[in-house]
């Protein structure tokens, strides 16, 4: 990349412009938002493709335990209440599986919304750097560095 204030090549990722020590961390960042590198295809690439293999298994799990649960309640129904045996204890240990479950669903509803203000102050970061704000920001800086 090329340094925005003295115009000389620097490498993508460096901190400082060489020639005249300009900060170009903020400009990398936004260097990379608007072209990205291959690597960065690569590793976006596999974020989605774990996020979504992440999912699968994820909702492949609650499948499972919500089909189990409900062989199990079918089980402690029909074998301790129907049956006779252990009403009571069977309607305790039914009461107790469906209560466990909806506090599951409830960690799972609350981890699930903790993840969502970080996207969205992810989401406004790459606006910013996207926008003309980083121009603009540059050409502030730089008047002010050497001013006319
Ligand atoms: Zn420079």
């Amino acid at each position: 990349m090329y340094c925005p204030n003295c115009a000389s090549k620097n490498t993508a990722g460096q901190k400082f412009c060489r020639s005249c020590g300009m900060n170009l961390s903020q400009i990398s960042v936004s260097y990379k938002e608007q072209y990205g590198s291959e690597k960065d295809a690569a590793i976006a690439f596999w974020d989605r493709f774990f996020e979504r293999f992440g999912k699968f298994a994820f909702g492949g799990l609650v499948g499972i335990i919500f089909v189990g649960v409900i062989i199990l309640i079918y089980t402690v129904v029909t074998s301790m209440i129907f049956s006779g045996k252990n009403p009571v204890i069977g309607s305790f240990v039914a009461v107790f599986i469906i209560f466990a479950v909806m506090t599951l669903i409830w960690v799972f509803y609350n981890e699930a919304k903790k993840d969502r203000p970080n996207a969205k102050a992810d989401e406004a970061d790459k606006h910013l750097l996207e926008g003309t704000d980083t121009q603009d920001f540059l050409q502030t800086r730089s008047s002010n560095l050497f001013p006319l």
